[in-house]
């Protein structure tokens, strides 16, 4: 997801804000404070509600990652959007009961908390508005939060529980994956046919506003339950492919001392190449990349020099020939690097950079294989 920002790290895990939080933010302000405008109280206590919610939202994501660390699943960061947060992790699970515990976690987390708010509501009923308002709110919301994610469509925590279950009975990944992101997709349709009766039928007495985002949730359900599919057929395409079959053997070398305006001149235009090795008189010293050249503006090109730029080879992390091209684009995510060396017997025999696998996948997309 693009336009987020950092907010620093949370238990090593990245914490970052979608700008469209904002919108959430301000929504639920303006709908707990509007009916009383010239409370300062409850425009003091109607924010620090926004930002306890804020805080509900990070510990039902990082109950998710936690537990799914505990259970061999990594976690690269967290996302706060304006539907709640996204666990961004760098590999599935490979076994049905971690996905299940580290699904799980997450609603259980906003139950607890839910709960929590409630009994403090329930016993402070004495300490008046708006406090009491706001924490039958926050009661109200976490639990809320909790049985949303429950509905059992991939690629909610339900439809994570769903599928661990499938799996757990089948034995087979694939098609627990097709049938959860199927039912993920139902339920997206069945939100924006919920969504838009209620626009036009009002049956419930709902406000069209309430319908309109519930359709607007379950558009985003189901496209982000065709992603997931897609993204499983993705891996499970990549997993065929074995690094000495996806990697690149004719990279052209480049000396460590010339000048970008030099390599892009003498190597990048009559080559057609994308990435390159750096090797001073037979010695690999690091990769070249476009995506190492592109970020370097061309004023500099005459004064920078190969070296200043390249991956050096510390910073490669090595992939056997036989490994596969999965593994290899997981470890590329867990160690936010865009290009592996193939070694075998102690000799760098090819290169796979990020752009091979991905163009693989086109290729296969474009021939329908
Ligand atoms: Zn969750």
């Amino acid at each position: 997801m693009g336009s987020a920002f950092n907010l620093g790290k949370v238990f090593g895990i990245q914490l970052r804000l979608h700008y469209s939080w904002f919108i959430i933010f301000a929504l639920l302000t303006f709908l707990l404070v509007s009916p009383h405008w010239s409370s300062l109280l409850w425009w003091v206590v109607g924010i620090i509600a926004c930002l306890l919610f804020f805080a509900s939202v990070v510990a039902h994501e990082l109950a998710h990652s936690l537990v799914g660390r505990a259970n061999g699943i990594p976690i690269k960061s967290i996302t706060l959007f304006i539907f709640g947060g996204i666990a961004q992790m760098t590999r599935e699970a490979t076994r049905p009961g971690a996905e299940l515990k580290m699904a799980a976690a997450g609603p259980a987390c906003s139950l607890v908390i839910g709960s929590l708010f409630g009994l403090f509501w329930y016993f402070n009923q004495g300490m008046g508005e708006p406090i009491v308002t706001m924490a039958y709110w926050l009661a109200f919301i976490n639990v809320a939060l909790a049985v949303f994610n429950l509905i059992p469509g991939f690629p909610l925590d339900g439809g994570r529980i769903f599928r661990s279950i499938l799996w757990r009975f089948t034995g087979d990944f694939r098609r627990s994956t097709r049938i959860a992101t199927q039912l993920g997709q139902g339920v997206g349709y069945a939100f924006i046919a919920g969504g838009i009766v209620i626009v036009f039928l009002n049956p419930f007495n709902l406000s069209w506003f309430s319908g309109l985002w519930i359709a607007f949730i379950g558009w985003f359900l189901k496209n982000a339950a065709s992603n997931s599919y897609r993204q499983a057929q993705w891996r499970e395409a990549l997993k065929r492919f074995t690094a000495a079959q996806v990697m690149t053997t004719n990279c052209p070398v480049v000396p460590s001392d010339v000048t970008l305006n030099q390599v892009v001149q003498e190597y990048v235009i009559p080559s057609g190449c994308r990435l390159f090795m750096v090797a001073d008189e037979g010695r690999l010293e690091g990769t070249l990349t476009l995506q190492n050249i592109k970020p370097v503006s061309q004023r500099k090109w005459a004064m920078t020099r190969v070296k200043e730029i390249m991956t050096p080879i510390d910073k490669l992390k090595a992939a056997y020939p036989g490994q596969d091209a999965l593994s290899i684009l997981e470890q590329m995510d867990e160690s936010d690097i865009n290009q592996m060396p193939v070694v075998s017997e102690g000799r760098v025999i090819g290169l796979i950079a990020r752009d091979n696998l991905i163009s693989l996948l086109r290729t296969r997309s474009e021939l329908g294989i």
